[in-house]
């Protein structure tokens, strides 16, 4: 064929078997009450198109392309295998700009406007694996601080039972909405807030997992884990001689003996602000 691949309509499809697999997540939202829809400012998901189309041209070879870099971040150290799957089934193409969609694969951060980035891959597993902590069933509810585009709140959808993201920026939050609304995620709940502050309705959670970096855990995060949950967060560790400032990986457990923390490697995230723009 000589004449140019056309672009690609990348129809919606958070995989077939992970998402239509899912249970019914109503019922496990108990303190959060019976009807999450009201609760505002969540935006619900499952008053979107319920049928996805197939994936066909170009969304099949995005599935090569997926797979490719599934591979990579597996010989990089990633070994859950929900994890991987996860990865394997969120579209990341489409939550980037289509001029950086042929970059979408590759395991490097990319601009999603407002001095925003959209996360590397690699880190996205790694964080992913780190919240799960070996287990073998789903997780429980999750709180995701830092929305972004939305791409990371997809691949938590199909690992937790329920994932509450918030974003501090309306131009964004409302970015997530769009990339999301082809998907069928009804376990995934958009909130436009400070996420410092949590999100109180629906804690107690399982993980908490934060996409920008601050230079200390806010209260409100701890408060908010259950005990026997974790959370995953950047934290500052030094500042960089006027050049920014130096992240690593901090995992913390509130456990029955109290909170157990460790810092893990070197990181670079956005940094977490406060209150909303
Ligand atoms: N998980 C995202 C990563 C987005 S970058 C993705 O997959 O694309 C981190 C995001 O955190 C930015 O959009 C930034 O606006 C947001 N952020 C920073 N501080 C925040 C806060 N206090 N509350 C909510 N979001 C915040």
């Amino acid at each position: 064929m000589s004449s140019p691949k056309p672009r690609p309509s990348f129809p919606a499809s958070l995989n077939n078997t992970l998402a239509s697999n899912r249970p019914s997540p109503r019922g496990a939202v108990a303190p959060v009450g019976a009807e999450p829809a009201r609760v505002q400012p969540i935006q619900k998901a499952s008053h979107l198109p319920t049928k996805a189309p197939m994936p066909q041209g170009l969304g099949m070879d995005s599935g090569a392309v997926r797979a490719a870099m599934v591979r990579k971040i597996a010989a990089s150290g990633v070994a859950d295998e929900q994890v991987l799957a996860a990865m394997g089934a969120v579209e990341r193409h489409r939550f980037v700009d289509s001029a950086l969609a042929n970059q979408a694969y590759e395991d490097t951060s990319l601009p999603i406007g407002l001095g925003q980035t959209i996360s590397k891959p690699g880190v996205v597993a790694r964080m992913a694996e780190l919240l799960r902590n070996g287990r073998a069933d789903k997780l429980g509810r999750v709180l995701e601080i830092g929305t972004g585009c939305g791409y990371q709140a997809a691949v938590l959808s199909l690992l937790a039972d329920e994932v509450y993201s918030i974003e501090r920026l309306r131009g964004l939050h409302d970015k997530a909405r769009d990339n999301l609304r082809a998907l069928r995620v009804p376990n995934l709940h958009l909130l436009f807030g400070d996420g410092m502050e949590g999100f109180a309705r629906g804690a107690p959670y399982a993980a908490i997992i934060a996409a920008a970096g601050g230079d200390a855990v806010p209260q409100a995060w701890i408060d908010q884990l259950a005990v026997g949950g974790r959370l995953v967060a950047p934290l500052v560790v030094a500042s960089n001689g006027g050049h920014g400032q130096a992240q690593a990986l901090l995992v913390l457990d509130k456990t029955t003996q109290g909170i157990r923390q460790s810092i893990l490697e070197a990181v670079h995230f956005v940094p977490l602000k406060s209150g909303v723009a």
